[in-house]
């Protein structure tokens, strides 16, 4: 028996993890077929310490049930005495964000009130949307469910920065991830249960990863995208009995047994991405590598879904995110950061500039970000929810924007004048224009995403953020490694079942800090879980 996975971002890494862990598939029985040169997909390190570094951010919490079964038997990087998940634990215990200015206004006021400024009919409308069933959600807006109220909160400012959220996105995906995060609404300012890798997330999770599935033997096979795949007609279901690939030029086709499997990811949110420079803006891509073969997959089958709903170009005003890396060799804009934020570098979470017409939000790493940074190089970074919108010092969309022209808008939104042509003379800005990057909220039905073994499928299975599965929330790395599991399990029946996705509502004490931040606005915030 083969399996043969198309795809080596982490759902793709993790199903191989998975098959040699939990249903006993010998690493060398296993292919992994990469359209990129190199693994890792949405968890990406480009660029260098001369060049400028390119990295995406970093949210997480200690729920994430599936990654951190498989991470525990996985040597960190950095350490390799200790599992990756050991490492992330103690580094996220040792340093826990303490986010004093989470929101800044125009004025370089730092916004915090009383329950986040939530009403209390703000209360009732969140508490109405996480109780509506999911079936009466099909296609639904969260503006449906909310006043303008709720989306000036300070509240929604700290979550939608955070989590990517708009108003005209998915409301099934909001009840979602109320349900799955309520346990962090009291720490939404602070950010002190919200978590994140100790290094960037390429070299934290991807780099151990793929050398632990080197060492088991698993075929890692990069620059390959994967075309087509067949179907045996005889069979009736679907059951894949081909694999085509296009590497180097040439074409070359895979025989696939019906005891083999076939994993396919369907999509990515790193989608089209490109990176532009300190004096080239980011030139648009729109190769659709990623959903393509999906989409060939879903004209004749309706079983698996509609990659429509999420790609092409009818949406990307709705899922755009433009980020930005910035690595300098001067101190300039960390320390006038820790003086404006009253923070150490490093221990701040997000700071969203809350009147900036691409609200921008900006993330101070604790140094070194990347494990070979150079001593005297820090790395910082930044994305804007709105990116094209007309910048309000630079007068263009920020996708169109060079990355001396973001910086210098992030400088002025700041007022930092005075240190201006210092901080612009060390620093090279790295823009990153992702098309696709919040295309996961975009509004959606229960059918737009097929299941992980679509129905009458002997040998294929799917994995991805573009994949259902019930309760999880798709920004996570944590859902493309449930559905590979759920994939594997179903297909091949060996190996325990996932464990159920935390639920906060369902969690005593989640639900009484909760209740408490509304009942008692004044009051200091509870212990960190
Ligand atoms: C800016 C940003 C920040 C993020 N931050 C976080 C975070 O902090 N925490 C978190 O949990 N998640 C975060 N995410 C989400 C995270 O990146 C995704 O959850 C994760 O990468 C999904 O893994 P995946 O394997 O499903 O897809 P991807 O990582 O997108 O990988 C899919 C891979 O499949 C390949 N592929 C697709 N089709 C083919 C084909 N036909 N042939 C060959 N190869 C193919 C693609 O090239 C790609 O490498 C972030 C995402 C972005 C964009």
């Amino acid at each position: 028996m083969k399996a043969h996975i198309v795809g080596g971002g982490f759902g793709g890494l993790a199903a191989a993890a998975y098959l040699i862990r939990n249903a006993q598939v010998p690493g060398e029985d296993i292919t992994i077929y990469e359209a990129d040169a190199r693994m890792g997909g949405g968890f990406f390190l480009g660029g260098s310490s001369e060049s400028g570094y390119n990295l995406p951010g970093s949210v997480f919490d200690a729920e994430f049930r599936c990654t951190f079964y498989l991470l525990d038997v996985v040597p960190s990087a950095s350490n390799p005495g200790v599992s990756i998940k050991e490492e992330f634990f103690t580094f996220n215990k040792n340093h826990p964000f303490d986010d004093r200015a989470r929101l800044i206004d125009r004025n370089g006021r730092i916004v915090h009130g009383p329950r986040f400024g939530l009403s209390w009919g703000d209360g009732f409308h969140l508490a109405r949307l996480a109780l509506t069933p999911e079936a009466k959600l099909d296609g639904r807006r969260i503006e449906e469910f909310f006043t303008p109220h709720f989306f000036a909160s300070e509240f929604w400012l700290c979550y939608s920065t955070i989590m990517g959220s708009l108003p005209q996105h998915s409301a099934m995906e909001l009840r979602r991830y109320l349900n799955r995060t309520l346990h962090m609404f009291p720490y939404i300012s602070d950010m002190a249960n919200i978590w994140r890798t100790p290094f960037d997330q390429y070299d934290t999770f991807i780099v151990p990863l793929v050398a632990w599935l080197r060492e088991r033997g698993v075929n890692l096979v990069n620059g390959a995208f994967v075309q087509d795949v067949g179907f045996d007609p005889s069979r009736g279901g679907i059951t894949v009995n081909r694999l085509d690939y296009e590497r180097d030029g040439a074409a070359i086709s895979v025989a696939v047994a019906p005891d083999d499997f076939v994993l396919l990811t369907f999509g990515s949110q790193a989608a089209d991405m490109s990176t532009g420079s300190m004096s080239q803006a980011p030139v648009p891509q729109s190769a659709g590598r990623s959903w393509a073969l999906w989409k060939r997959l879903a004209q004749s089958r309706p079983s698996f879904g509609n990659p429509d709903a999420f790609f092409g170009a009818a949406h990307v005003s709705d899922s755009r995110w433009v980020t930005f890396t910035v690595t300098t060799r001067g101190k300039e804009f960390l320390d006038l950061m820790s003086a404006l934020t009253d923070s150490e570098t490093g221990s701040g979470g997000l700071v969203s500039l809350i009147d900036s017409a691409w609200m921008l939000s900006l993330s101070i790493f604790h140094q070194p970000e990347i494990i070979d940074q150079p001593d005297g190089t820090y790395v910082w970074w930044g994305y804007g929810l709105f990116p094209e919108r007309t910048g309000n010092f630079v007068p263009k969309p920020m996708n169109e924007c060079t990355g001396a022209e973001i910086l210098e808008e992030v400088l002025r939104q700041l007022r930092f004048d005075e240190q201006f042509d210092a901080i612009m003379a060390s620093s090279i800005c790295i823009p990153c224009d992702m098309p696709y990057a919040n295309n996961i909220w975009l509004k959606r039905t229960s059918t737009d995403r097929p299941p992980p073994v679509p129905e009458g499928s002997t040998n294929l299975g799917l994995v991805g953020q573009y994949v259902e599965v019930s309760r999880d929330v798709a920004f996570t790395i944590e859902y493309s490694a449930r559905t590979a599991w759920e994939a594997i399990r179903t297909l091949l029946k060996r190996g325990p079942a996932p464990p159920p996705v935390y639920q906060a509502q369902f969690d005593p004490k989640a639900l009484f800090n909760a209740l408490k931040l509304f009942l008692c606005p004044s009051t200091t915030r509870p212990p960190v879980r």
